[in-house]
């Protein structure tokens, strides 16, 4: 068993294991054309379930073999062009390089003596990050598992830095169209279910700055106390940024916290043709940004950045066995001091081997490729009778759902969309999301593939009018 652990003594074992996997997956993803196979969870559920964890098999070719049985075979695959469906990206081959390393290696971030290099990398790729944003020379932050956590670590340091102890005065305004770890993050916080206050959105589904201001006097007024703002930077539905330079006036007036959630906006801070669309972001107190989303980085590979280094202190805690105090006057770089996790990953590897071969200019190329794909889908969508588009895009989703001339009952016409969607994945052939707008049932594109064309989306586009059309046919005899 002994030759099995990675040491001196077992590098011809690993780089065989290694480069066979290795070979396994590009053979795999040569191969598969297709998104998904369509696989249901009752198919695929008893071939996982007869797997018998107490016997081995033979060796490491047999466990792939399996592997092919209970995942490859039918895993979805964001590679392919005709995965449109969640923030998910394909991602490059630099950053794939940078995770077989950092795996190996098996740093772990949190203290100096568990990394060494690691800790002054990521460092450098924070400050990287921090001056793409324009945070000033006080910035600092760190890498995370998400966007999740990162707005869970900002609203934990404005809470931290609100001007009362009081945890049932703080509110946090967020628009109706910002992500539910807002809320889920208010809930672990220990603020009341009222504390988030939804502000509504405009046409465009960007925050209406007039109603947050209104929204702000009256919980002035109220004796409340402002704790946050949260700008979403490219909301998960729609890609809309909100106006970022309003609510930091409005933030800065109301001495309240502006987080900025950029998980999905924040390729912008390297697009070489749309880094205006983040004007504002500079004047914020924390911002999340999502590696894994648009900078082509496999899960994960997320951070949270702040404009000024001391409110991170709100996340340190010391244990003799790891950052004893005495390290702080040492100066010892320990990132557990700025983190909520312990043992972490260095996922910041791999945004360092992507811009090291890379460059930043080509992700961000790459992302201004899907931002120009998502405006060519909006006009072919726009003029299309068979569909209503919600708004154009900002970034790089698509929201829209196929409305048949001859049917005017809005619950068959969800119903045609819901099943348009569900028959695609069952098909395998494309796969999109769905959400609801005002109550209705909608589809969605999230375009993160520069290899999607717009012939791929009007293909999707026939394939989803032809289920929808295939359910009404049926429906409708019945109805009749
Ligand atoms: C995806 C997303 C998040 C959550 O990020 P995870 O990495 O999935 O945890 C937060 N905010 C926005 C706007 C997002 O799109």
């Amino acid at each position: 068993m002994r030759s099995h652990l990675l040491n001196d003594t077992t590098a011809e074992h690993y780089r065989r294991s290694v480069t066979e996997g290795v070979e396994r997956v590009a053979a795999k993803l040569a191969s598969t054309q297709r998104p998904f196979t369509g696989v249901t969870p009752d198919r695929l559920a008893p071939v996982v379930a007869a797997v018998d964890l107490d016997t081995p098999l033979a060796d490491a070719s047999a466990a792939l073999d399996e592997l092919e049985e209970v995942y490859l075979r039918d895993a979805v695959y964001f590679h392919s062009p005709r995965y449109l469906a969640h923030l998910n990206c394909p991602v490059v081959i630099p950053a794939v390089l940078g995770e077989a390393v950092l795996s190996a290696v098996n740093s772990s971030l949190d203290t100096w003596d568990q990394s060494a290099g690691g800790t002054l990398i990521e460092r450098k790729l924070i400050d990287w990050t921090c001056a793409r944003a324009g945070l000033g020379p006080a910035a600092d932050g760190v890498f995370t598992s998400g966007g999740t956590q990162s707005n869970l670590q900002a609203l934990l340091l404005a809470r931290q830095e609100a001007k009362t102890t009081d945890l049932s005065k703080l509110r946090i305004f967020a628009s109706e169209c910002s992500h539910f770890s807002v809320q889920k993050s208010a809930t672990l916080l220990g603020l009341g279910p009222e504390a988030v206050v939804s502000v509504p959105v405009d046409r465009t589904k960007r925050m209406q700055t007039v109603a947050l201001e209104a929204e702000l006097m009256g919980c002035v007024s109220e004796g409340l106390v402002p704790m946050a703002i949260v700008a979403t930077a490219g909301t998960t539905d729609f890609g809309s940024i909100d106006p970022l330079p309003e609510i930091a006036a409005l933030a800065r007036q109301y001495e309240t916290w502006m987080h900025v959630d950029a998980a999905y906006g924040c390729g912008l801070l390297v697009s070489p043709t749309r880094r205006g669309l983040l004007d504002g972001i500079e004047r914020a107190d924390s911002v999340t940004v999502d590696f894994h989303k648009s900078f082509f980085q496999p899960v994960s590979s997320s951070a949270l950045l702040v404009r000024d280094a001391a409110t991170l202190r709100h996340a340190t805690y010391h244990a003799e066995y790891l950052n004893p105090r005495r390290t702080l006057e040492e100066k010892i770089p320990n990132q557990v001091d700025k983190s909520l996790q312990t043992t972490r990953r260095f996922d910041a590897l791999k945004l360092w081997m992507t811009l090291r071969v890379m460059g930043a200019e080509g992700i961000g190329g790459l992302f201004d490729e899907v931002c120009d794909l998502a405006a060519a889908g909006w006009e072919l969508l726009a003029a299309d009778p068979r569909y209503d588009v919600v708004v154009q895009p900002q970034l790089s989703t698509l929201v829209y759902r196929y409305i048949p001339e001859s049917v005017t009952s809005p619950v068959l016409i969800d119903q045609a969309n819901l099943h348009a969607r569900k028959a695609l994945f069952a098909s395998g052939e494309a796969v999109v999301a769905g959400t609801k707008v005002a109550g209705r049932q909608y589809l969605k594109f999230t375009l993160l593939n520069p290899e999607t064309t717009t012939g791929d989306i009007a293909a999707v586009l026939d394939l989803i009018a032809g289920h929808a059309e295939q359910f009404l046919g049926e429906n409708l005899v019945h109805a009749s």
